[in-house]
């Protein structure tokens, strides 16, 4: 049944959960409070698993084994390319586990399976090998200096890293961090989101079983509140790497201002839009912008949540959107002819149908959506509105789930003007067949990331991250891999020394 739940996992057996403890010094423990948390479901809101909940005490024993990692273990000693090859190893075995891997995350984070085990762990495994083989090719430079001295730089780990990640990609944010951090010698603490701890775990095993050393890499599950709070303010964590909220990102910030001025990256939320100009082929414009918005249940922080649509073919993208919307279909994430799962928990839930509340309340025409549905579990329609102002929650606020706010425009400063005005900058489309239009639009927008004819091609190789109140900060690209390094001056006399 077009947009609306339908599949089932019927005959799908769920994998065994088999890691539950915080992965601490290479080792699977209980929390020191022996506190444990619930994971559930989203399919139907049943628990999954009890998991460690990891807080302070915990945090201090994770940073504790990567400080004596850093400080005094192989890995940052180790020749780029020994860590590599471990690396390598790393990647290797996630492949070998995929099938697993994809059904944590479907049963846990609701995303589709078949798209985890094609898609989305294979991108994490392809961020694994580009850092894995740029290990041994991290270099400074020769400084020519003036007068009587030379000089080099040294780039050298940043020392221990803090990981704190979002549940809407638990694997691939998970390798957005890791992969480049370890390949630059850093030593890690993650902090998976409490809604989805199942592949973290897991990836720790296999990291072990990979040969990472003990205190390398380690996993405190457990609520920001608690365990992501003591990460951020921790005296021994050099660098946190953040995904999430900007109002989490703020606390971030805060905590290391107030604790050791640890170095801080945030990769924030997005409202991005997706300009559509008349020249566009309208059924291929169509697709692109269903897939930027309601591609995984809208829980993505590029998500092309504001449609801009040009006059001479709106109202032909109107009724092919309508549509389109309609034949996505909603069910169960292990069934595969379904396109959307549900959306990660209650409290999501209610949000998202609290913004679809917000857009009729302000005037905006729900043309299609705008209801839960199933009888169990925390699934939505995809919903589109129309009439959408620029002053509406509904165009300002990121959403994260499967709502579209649509909007006419005519003119392309138009056009560029209203996709400029958000917080936000993190991603945008453009649908064009004329390059002057495509040049010039991508060169106005402030975001880290342009699509132009494309959405959601993510690439290890192209740096990703936010403007303005999306963040700062590169994941992906060699950037990532220099957010891990810090740069020395070495300096010494041509001749003789002056003293
Ligand atoms: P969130 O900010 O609530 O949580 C993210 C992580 O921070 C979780 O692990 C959480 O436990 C932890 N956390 C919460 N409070 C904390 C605190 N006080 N101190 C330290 N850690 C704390 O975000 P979320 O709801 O998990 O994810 C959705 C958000 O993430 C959206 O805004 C989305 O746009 C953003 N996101 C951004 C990107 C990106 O690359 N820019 C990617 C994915 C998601």
């Amino acid at each position: 049944m077009a947009g609306s739940q339908n599949g089932s996992s019927e005959g799908f057996k769920i994998p065994q959960i088999k890691y539950t403890k915080l992965f601490i010094n290479g080792e699977f423990v209980d929390a020191a409070s022996g506190k444990v948390f619930q994971t559930r479901d989203p399919r139907t809101g049943d628990v999954i698993a009890n998991i460690a909940e990891g807080d302070k005490e915990d945090v201090d024993l994770a940073v504790k084994a990567a400080r004596e990692a850093f400080d005094h273990g192989p890995w940052p000693r180790m020749s780029g390319y020994a860590r590599g090859r471990i690396l390598y190893k790393f990647a290797d075995l996630i492949e070998q586990h995929i099938e697993e891997l994809a059904a944590l995350d479907g049963v846990d984070a609701g995303k589709l399976f078949e798209f985890g085990k094609e898609v989305d762990i294979p991108t994490a495994v392809r961020m694994l090998r580009y850092y894995a083989s740029a290990a041994d090719k991290i270099h400074g430079e020769t400084l020519k200096l003036n007068g009587e001295y030379q000089g080099y730089t040294l780039k050298e780990p940043i020392g221990v890293v803090g990981a704190i990640i979002p549940w809407n990609f638990p694997s691939l944010i998970f390798f957005l961090k890791v992969s480049p951090a370890l390949a630059a010698g850093c030593t890690v603490v993650v902090k998976p989101a409490e809604q989805t701890p199942l592949s973290a775990l897991f990836y720790a095993s296999l990291a072990k079983e990979a040969g990472i050393p003990d205190g390398v890499l380690n996993v405190i599950t457990g609520f920001g509140l608690m365990a992501g709070a003591a990460l951020a303010s921790h005296m021994d964590v050099d660098d946190i790497t953040f995904t999430g909220s900007p109002e989490v990102g703020r606390k971030i910030m805060a905590a290391s201002a107030s604790s050791n001025l640890k170095t801080v990256s945030l990769e924030l939320g997005g409202k991005s839009p997706v300009i559509i100009f008349d020249d566009a082929d309208v059924d291929m414009a169509v697709d692109l912008a269903r897939a930027a918005i309601f591609f995984n249940k809208g829980e993505v922080c590029i998500a092309g949540s504001r449609v801009y649509v040009q006059e001479g073919i709106y109202d032909e993208f109107v009724k092919k959107s309508i549509e389109a919307a309609k034949s996505w279909v909603v069910g169960d994430p292990f069934d595969p002819v379904v396109n959307m799962g549900p959306q990660i928990d209650k409290v999501q839930f209610e949000r998202v149908l609290k913004y679809i509340e917000y857009g009729k309340n302000e005037g905006a025409t729900l043309l299609t959506g705008g209801k839960p549905c199933g009888d169990k579990g925390y699934y939505i329609e995809p919903t589109i509105f129309a009439n959408v102002k620029e002053d509406m929650k509904i165009a300002q606020d990121e959403i994260f789930g499967p709502v579209m706010s649509l909007m006419k425009f005519k003119t392309i400063e138009e056009a560029i003007e209203r996709a400029n005005s958000t917080k936000y900058g993190l991603a945008a489309g453009i649908v064009t067949k004329d390059l002057n239009i495509a040049n010039r639009v991508s060169r106005s927008i402030r975001a880290g990331t342009i699509w132009i004819n494309c959405y959601f091609a993510v690439d290890p190789d192209a740096p990703f991250g936010g403007y303005k109140m999306s963040g700062f900060g590169r994941d992906q690209g060699m950037n990532a891999l220099e957010k891990y390094l810090q740069v020395k001056s070495v300096i010494t006399p041509i001749y003789n020394s002056p003293w």
